[in-house]
């Protein structure tokens, strides 16, 4: 008997409860879905809700609604459990720790005092536009120990932890955008990882997260795509093995810029609101993707048979005055 040793398929849907769900987000999970169930694959459902400043009451239980209004389901997650509970960051701070420890072991880390803004940044996902120029090394060297460091603050403020990002690129191929290399070093420099010991941020506990749970697969918005060679540090530094990254292009507004609010409003709870079936949401989303035909109404179910990557197209998809008009969406 031959034994294989492909892990099996599992890929994620990871919202932040920091906002409700608009059309963007939906295209991006829809496909994330898409991708491991037409595979017969499991989909698990992650909770990132570590930045506190951010993440809005409500909006956890919102986005598991929104998700399952437009179809989608998942074997595993913060409300159905499964093996990897539990499925809520703020819940799994411990393991993030742990992480921050062996780092720490291998002298990787060191305690930051410098802007508060960059170190807040730190703590969600760097969406488009949202990585500032690379960070000189100020205080890289400067401290004996994070003790010494927090000598200088002020009371009530703690030092953060920043990562040597060592020269030299990363290389991932990417399940839609192809080979992509960066250095680190000279794009972004050494980035923060944990505002304060105990604080872990997006880029430490995604990479925890994505190994200790399986993902075989990460799907997402390609603001993200960045971000990934910083991931890539980690989990080399972390001796874990990387998924396969898949970045998709986002939904933008007609300036070019990501949706927001003065585009219109795309929550899909609002959508809802407004007598939308699930089926004209998705459709659209479909159509984007190259799967439906225009008016079409379908669901992700019946999507699983239609679903190809290579059918979505390259550029960002715009939303048009047209498709906004038909969900009722005009600002
Ligand atoms: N929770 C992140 C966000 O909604 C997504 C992170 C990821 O997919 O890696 O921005």
């Amino acid at each position: 008997m031959t034994q294989s040793s492909t892990p099996p398929l599992r890929g994620r849907l990871a919202p932040s409860p920091t906002g409700a769900l608009h059309l963007g987000n939906a295209r991006s999970f829809l496909i994330a879905w898409l991708s491991i169930r037409s595979r017969g694959g499991t989909v698990l459902l992650r909770m990132e809700d570590l930045d506190h400043p951010k993440v809005k009451p409500q909006a956890a239980q919102q986005a598991l609604e929104d998700l399952r209004w437009m179809g989608l389901d998942w074997d595993e997650g913060p409300d159905v459990g499964g093996p990897f509970v539990p499925y809520v960051q703020t819940a799994r701070l411990e393991r993030y720790a742990e992480a921050l420890a062996k780092l720490q072991e291998q002298r990787l880390l060191y305690p930051c005092v410098c802007s508060r803004q960059d170190v807040e940044a730190g703590q969600s996902a760097p969406h488009a536009g949202e990585d500032g120029l690379a960070y000189d090394g100020a205080c890289r060297g400067r401290f004996a120990n994070y003790a010494e460091a927090a000598a200088t603050l002020p009371p009530g403020r703690l030092p953060a932890w920043r990562f040597r990002a060592e020269a030299g690129e990363t290389v991932f191929e990417d399940g839609f955008r192809g080979w992509q290399r960066e250095t680190v070093s000279q794009t972004v420099g050494d980035f923060v990882i944990a505002r304060h010991p105990q604080g872990a941020g997006y880029m430490l506990a995604v990479v925890v997260d994505d190994a200790a749970m399986g993902a075989t697969e990460v799907l997402r918005g390609d603001d993200l795509l960045p971000a990934t060679h910083r991931q890539l540090l980690l989990y080399r530094a972390l001796g874990l093995t990387p998924p396969r990254f898949v970045h998709v292009p986002l939904v933008v507004a007609p300036d070019g810029r990501r949706l927001a609010k003065r585009h219109g409003d795309t929550r899909l709870a609002a959508l809802r609101q407004h007598g939308l079936r699930p089926s004209q949401v998705v459709g659209v989303l479909a159509e984007w993707c190259g799967w439906a035909q225009p008016g079409e109404e379908i669901m992700p179910v019946d999507l699983v048979s239609r679903f190809r990557l290579d059918s979505i197209p390259r550029a960002p998809v715009v939303l048009s005055d047209e498709v906004k008009q038909k969900l009722g969406c005009m600002a």
